[in-house]
């Protein structure tokens, strides 16, 4: 390369240099014009220059901008291009316009297509030429030299000033773009902003003037941090630590100082530009929004606050009437068993049955109360829907029968055996209902039907009504019924009490199921309450079946003059596919069980109504007995209301049983059961065996209100059991350390240790050993929660106050299975040497199975005497640890083998191995684990085994 070359060469590096410094530094392509034209004229040794543009309707190219060297004047020309435009080809702009490619003028003087000729060439201008401002195809304007002289086609140069030409373009383009962006960033009602890593901003738009109230400059003078609130500058400080390194939070917000001293709160979000050291960010005035916000939280914390207030309050309340309640009732219960002056019981028994009232409406109050602060939760369990039907009718009973009334309950075969739902609020509609209807009937009956309406995968549609035949609610009271305190009529009140509650709780729990209580009724014609509800699917079907092979096909003639009774226990026995015959009256089981007889095929049960207008069922029950032929048929008696005498009649009569209306499904099938297990009607009732008194249990009652410790001492004591009494929670530990409890009753709240960390104490204390003492929490809170929290501390069960004997006589008998054993009598016998006790009954464990193999092969050989020997020896080992369930079972055997009455001698032997196996466990449990043997009460497992068996490994699971 030459040096003229090389020259050339720099110079046009040059011009593209300066060139692109001058776009740089420029805002615009105006601003830009006059350096391009001074870099380039000056470089390229020309004498006039100009910038054309093309005008925004793209019709016409016009002059942006002029430029000539220093000492140089051509102001014609000059004034020439400023006012010409030219349309598309039309001269030199023209032509660049319409080629979009750079153009050479030798000599414009002669140049056809130059309209400024003649002014050029009266000022010396010849040699030209031009280049297009191009972006991506398109022309947006162009660059024109011109010089003195002729010059001839530069081909590199103009190739270099094509380059030039799409720098500009592509200036021009981005300036607009920019152009466009900064429209949107000052416009935009968020504040925008650009700032450096080094904590300053940048670039902000004019909404934050607007919003702080510091001028942009002021702004952007000082490291932002210093406008944020001092409590969020760390956290600020933080974000943009993390934003710096590429990750920053989703929405982060802090405050920000406004000039007048206030702080409104920013939701930023931020683009970090890392490699620049750049943050974009955008922030949103969130100050009202938060504003909202706290105001809600704050009202929603007061509601709570109210509601919890509410709930504290219900709960003092209930404890407060209920502990003098407790007194009232249970020293009322007490006198009650002291010998008194009839007039004196009167009175008592009025005191007793207005503090009870009392108590109900109390408890109507706060119930309602609590459901109409919204508290009103079910509680969700599995449980047995015949169960809790039959178990609360029992307890509703007694009234129906005091009124002479009948009391009936069906409970459809399709309705599932288990299902989940809340059973204590399902009790409480029904005890409501079922108290009214009895309440409002003077004759006739009161039914409970329920129905499944249907059954899916996730649960059932039950149906429940509650019928009677009493005084009816006219039809324009009946919306008005189910409203709180309103009752049909005002003065009914008088006659019938109540407080109109009743049923407005109802409503809103059978509501609370999904369903709606309604009522169908007319004046004097009875009403029938009913409502649907929706249950949960409970786990399968309960095995009921497994246990009545026996009574399959059994032959069954029911004797009740209550046509409505009569249907539903023959459907019950149905369902259990006994064969029943219904029969209305005396007479007329008389007659059928004669035929019966006489065709050599007697009923093997009859289920007896006792009362019945014409022939009772006591005086049917005694033609039976007295009839040759009906020898061997079981009776099964279902009264009303036992009268005194009623179970001795029964027993001297050779009844197998004799069971008070209403009868619930399962001990009407363990009673069927039994009297079929009996070796003969003649010999004596079980179930008074079985009703001997239970054993002595040891109490530990730990309360600090002198009168609660009384009422309680009183019902352990009449119930024949032994109290202790300590006043806290600490005495109780002390006491429990020193001797052995069965039991221990617990007051929740007592002072110094309280009846939860008392709890969590003995059950520490118990770790590790196979003890476990049941306790029993009593509480005069009732609400919602306290169970859960009682068994949560280690506690078995819970009562609440006031006690009622029944309740606590019922729990204690679940939590304190009987002993099959007697394990007193056995130690006395071994002199009180406890290893010697526990070489017997290994002995006796290891030999009562062989004993039991040499029974049953007896009776499959038919062998009666065989049977009659091994009965007698096992008979003999039993007897030796006082089981006098097992005891009499295999005496039973024996005397089936004397007959050689075989037949009877499988259902024996079943019963006999129910009570090996009950006093296998218990020796293995007590004996030889060496825990303290319990005096013995017959074994309740010996008539329920399968209850007996469930009961233990409950508890042991306890522990
Ligand atoms: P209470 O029975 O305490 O008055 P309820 O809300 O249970 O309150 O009942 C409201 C009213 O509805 C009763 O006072 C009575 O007038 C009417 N009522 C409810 N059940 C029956 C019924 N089975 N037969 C007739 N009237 C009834």
């Amino acid at each position: 390369m030459g040096t003229a070359e090389q020259a050339d060469a720099i110079r046009r590096l040059h011009a593209q240099f300066e060139t692109a410094r001058a776009l740089a530094e420029s805002v615009s392509l105006a601003e830009a014009a006059p350096r391009i034209l001074k870099v380039l004229g000056e470089i390229l040794g020309c004498d006039h220059g100009a910038v054309w543009t093309v005008d925004p309707a793209g019709a016409t190219i016009g002059c942006l901008e002029t430029w000539h060297p220093p000492g140089v004047s051509l102001p014609a020309f000059a004034a020439a291009s400023r006012q010409a435009t030219f349309a598309r080809g039309v001269g030199l702009p023209g032509r660049v316009w319409q080629s979009g490619r750079p153009a050479w003028i030798e000599d414009v003087t002669r140049d056809g297509n130059f309209p400024r000729a003649a002014v050029a060439a009266r000022e010396g201008l010849h040699g030209a030429f031009g280049f297009p401002i191009v972006l991506g195809g398109s022309v947006l304007g162009m660059l024109e030299f011109f010089s003195r002289e002729i010059r001839e086609p530069d081909h590199d140069l103009l190739e270099l000033l094509a380059t030039i030409g799409s720098q500009i373009g592509q200036f021009v383009e981005r300036k607009r773009a920019e152009g466009e962006l900064g429209t949107l960033f000052q416009m935009s009602p968020d504040m925008l902003c650009i700032a450096g890593t080094d904590g300053y901003f940048r670039r902000l738009n004019p909404v934050w003037e607007e919003t702080l109230g510091y001028s942009l400059e002021e702004l952007k003078s000082r490291p932002f941090v210093e406008f944020v609130h001092p409590e969020d500058r760390s956290a600020t400080a933080e974000e943009v630590k993390n934003l710096t390194a590429g990750e920053g939070t989703l929405l982060f917000e802090n405050r920000y100082r406004c000039r007048d001293g206030s702080y409104r709160w920013f939701a930023w979000k931020t683009a970090p530009l890392v490699e620049q050291g750049l943050l974009y960010a955008v922030a949103r005035d969130v100050t009202e929004q938060k504003r909202v916000a706290q105001e809600l939280h704050e009202a929603r914390e007061t509601a709570e606050a109210a509601n919890r207030a509410k709930g504290d309050f219900l709960a003092n309340v209930s404890h407060e009437i209920r502990t003098p309640m407790n007194a009232v009732i249970g020293m009322a219960e007490l006198l009650l068993d002291t010998p008194l002056r009839s007039v004196q019981r009167e009175y008592l028994i009025a005191l007793k049955d207005s503090a009870e009232s009392l108590l109900g409406l109390i408890n109507d109050l706060l119930d309602f109360a609590r459901i109409e602060a919204g508290k009103l939760e079910l509680t969700l369990a599995t449980f047995d829907l015949r169960e809790l039907v039959g178990d609360t009718l029992r307890t509703l009973g007694v009234r129906a029968h005091q009124k002479g009334l009948e009391l009936v309950s069906r409970v459809a075969p399709e309705v599932p055996a288990l299902v989940v739902g809340d059973a204590a609020r399902l009790r409480q509609v029904i005890v409501n209902l079922v108290g009214n209807a009895i309440k409002f009937t003077a004759t006739g009956e009161v039914l409970v039907e329920v129905e499944a309406k249907g059954r899916d995968g996730g649960g059932a549609l039950l149906a429940f009504a509650v019928s009677d035949t009493g005084i009816g609610i006219p039809l324009e009271k009946q919306r008005l019924i189910f409203e709180a305190f309103a009752q049909a009529d005002g003065s009914t009140t008088r006659e019938y009490g109540g407080t109109g509650l009743g049923l407005a709780i109802a409503s809103r729990i059978v509501g609370a199921m999904g369903g709606r209580l309604e009522v169908e009724s007319a004046a004097g014609r009875g009403s029938r309450f009913h409502f649907e509800a929706r249950f949960g699917a409970g786990a399968a079907h309960l095995a009921r079946e497994s246990s009545s092979t026996r009574i399959r096909g059994l032959r069954v003639l029911v004797v009740d003059d209550n046509a409505t009774n009569r249907r539903i226990l023959g459907e019950t026995l149905a369902l259990w596919r006994m064969r029943p015959t219904l029969a209305g009256g005396g007479r007329e089981a008389l007659a059928r069980l004669e035929r019966a007889a006489a065709r050599g095929r007697p009923f093997p049960l009859v289920l007896l109504d006792a009362n019945m207008p014409d022939l009772d069922g006591f005086a049917l029950a005694e033609r039976i007995r007295r009839r040759r032929g009906l020898a061997r048929t079981r009776v099964l008696m279902l009264t009303s209301g036992p009268r005194p005498g009623d179970e001795r009649r029964a027993i001297a009569l050779g009844v197998s049983s004799h069971l008070i209306k209403p009868v619930k499904q399962s001990d009407l099938l363990e009673r069927i059961l039994e009297a079929l297990q009996a070796p003969s009607a003649r010999t004596p009732a079980r179930a008074t065996s079985a009703r001997r008194t239970g054993r002595r249990l040891r109490v530990l009652v730990a309360e600090d209100n002198v009168v609660n410790q009384r009422v309680a001492v009183g019902m352990l004591e009449r119930a024949g059991h032994r109290p202790v009494v300590v006043e806290n929670g600490r005495q109780a530990l002390a006491a429990l350390a020193r001797e052995t409890f069965d039991l221990v009753l617990m007051d929740v709240q007592m002072p110094e240790l309280d009846g939860f960390e008392t709890t969590l104490a003995i059950r520490e204390r118990e770790r590790g050993t196979p003890r476990h003492v049941p306790i029993v929490a009593l509480t005069a809170h009732v609400m919602k929660g306290d169970a859960e929290r009682c068994l949560a501390a280690g506690m078995d069960a819970y009562l609440a106050k006031p006690l009622q004997a029944a309740e606590l006589v019922a729990v204690m008998a679940r939590l304190v299975p009987d002993s099959v054993i007697d394990g007193a009598r056995l130690l006395e016998r071994v002199g009180g040497d406890r290893r010697a006790l526990a070489e017997v009954a290994r002995i006796f464990l290891a030999d009562a199975p062989r004993r039991t193999r040499e029974i049953r092969r007896a009776i499959a050989n038919g062998d009666a005497r065989a049977l009659r020997g091994a009965a007698h020896t096992l008979k003999g080992a039993v007897s030796n640890f006082g089981a006098d369930g097992a005891v009499e079972a295999a005496f039973e055997l024996q005397k089936i083998g004397e007959r050689a009455e075989l037949e009877e001698a499988p259902a024996a032997l079943e019963r006999l191995e129910a009570e090996l196996k009950a006093v296998r466990r218990e020796l293995r449990r007590t004996l030889l684990t060496g825990e303290q043997p319990k005096r013995a009460r017959r074994a309740k497992g010996a008539r329920k085994p399968a209850r007996a068996r469930k009961a233990r490994p409950a508890a042991r699971k306890r522990r």
